[in-house]
């Protein structure tokens, strides 16, 4: 099917634009077997599996923010923007199904008009939607004299397995995660998400999770979300099992921080943290899915609080602090 990435919109109005989106989006809805209609009339209609549940899921990106659209280009912001998205969905193992895209744009960008920057945008969302086979169904234009703002919003619903809650957490449990951690903003991988949809299915397949977060906000705080919805519980890191990103120890030169306070707090990762008992652990680390990485952290205890053991047997507390958007002290970009 080709998709007319390169054709103008006919008319340089927000219904041409609309027009545009439509025509890009239609091959996608099309071979959804959960939309009924999509893009052109007031609401769009989707069919879900009876007796799942329904995920809904939403995320706002603002230049200055999230992004910078004096460095990234639009393309990368319209991946992450859906990118993010669809992880909230992994991490729920649940399968993404469609999505809806509200955006402001700004009137000009030094010499780009509202529509150079919608179309940018369209063909990062597009191509990450394209990849994870998330229809585009609908959405908001509208342009103004203030920054970039997007928000996406995507729907998915759950596998005959059910949904992976933070709340699962028991004491005792084991704590993995699926990739190497830390340094994503100054290598830009943050822009690029790879949602671990598959992943999250093959290994709530495999055994059951018993909780599950992906890790937008590093490990040490969006561990500290199970911790906490699961009843106040505790957890305790092996420094030497967490796995560092090349791109972590990249950044330590420069940033006076060690690469394991990176990989434990920078974020935007976009890999998943999840727990199982200890029985599964076993099976799972003796038969890990095909294609999953799985990295054994640490152990969940009744006793609160996030603590890490260094390889000589010491012991410190860690904050499970992420970033906070409304901390008046929060200093600049959560770039
Ligand atoms: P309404 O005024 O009824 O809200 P709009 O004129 O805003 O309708 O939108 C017309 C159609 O185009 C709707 O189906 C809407 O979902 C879709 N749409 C508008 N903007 C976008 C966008 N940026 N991306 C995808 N679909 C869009
Ligand atoms: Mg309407």
């Amino acid at each position: 099917m080709s998709r007319p990435q390169d054709a103008t919109p006919q008319d340089t109005g927000e219904f041409g634009l609309i027009a545009w989106i439509r025509e890009q989006a239609e091959p996608g809805a099309r071979q959804s077997k959960h939309v009924a209609f999509g893009i052109g009339d007031d609401c769009a209609g989707l069919r879900f599996t009876p007796g799942r549940e329904v995920l809904v899921t939403t995320d706002m990106l603002m230049d200055g923010r999230h992004f910078l659209t004096s460095v990234h280009t639009l393309e990368q912001i319209g991946r992450k923007a859906m990118g993010v998205n669809i992880s909230d969905i992994a991490a729920m193992a649940g399968v993404p199904v469609a999505a809806v895209v509200s955006v402001a744009l700004p009137r000009f960008l030094g010499k780009r008009t509202a529509m150079e920057l919608a179309r940018g945008l369209e063909r990062g969302l597009d191509a990450v939607a394209a990849d994870y086979g998330v229809a585009l169904v609908g959405g908001d234009t509208n342009a103004w004299d203030g920054p970039l703002v997007i928000s996406v919003t995507v729907l998915g619903e759950t596998t005959e397995r059910g949904p992976v809650r933070r709340s699962g957490a028991k004491p005792g449990d084991v704590i993995f995660v699926t990739g190497r951690l830390g340094g994503s903003l100054d290598s830009g991988r943050h822009l690029e998400p790879r949602p671990r949809i598959l992943e999250a299915q093959q290994l709530h397949q495999r055994v059951p999770l018993r909780s599950m977060i992906d890790l937008s906000d590093g490990l040490a705080g969006d561990l500290g979300h199970i911790l906490e919805e699961s009843g106040g519980l505790g957890a305790v890191l092996e420094a030497g099992a967490v796995p560092v990103h090349n791109d972590a120890v990249r950044m330590a030169r420069t940033s006076g921080r060690t690469p394991l306070d990176h990989a434990l707090h920078d974020g935007e990762d976009f890999e998943l943290c999840f727990t199982v008992a200890q029985d599964d652990a076993i099976r799972l680390q003796a038969q890990p899915p095909a294609g999953v990485t799985l990295y054994r952290v640490g152990t969940i205890k009744a006793e609160p609080g996030l603590r890490i053991r260094h390889e000589d047997g010491r012991m410190n507390a860690i904050p499970t602090k992420g970033f906070d958007h409304l901390r008046v002290s929060e200093p600049g970009a959560e770039l």
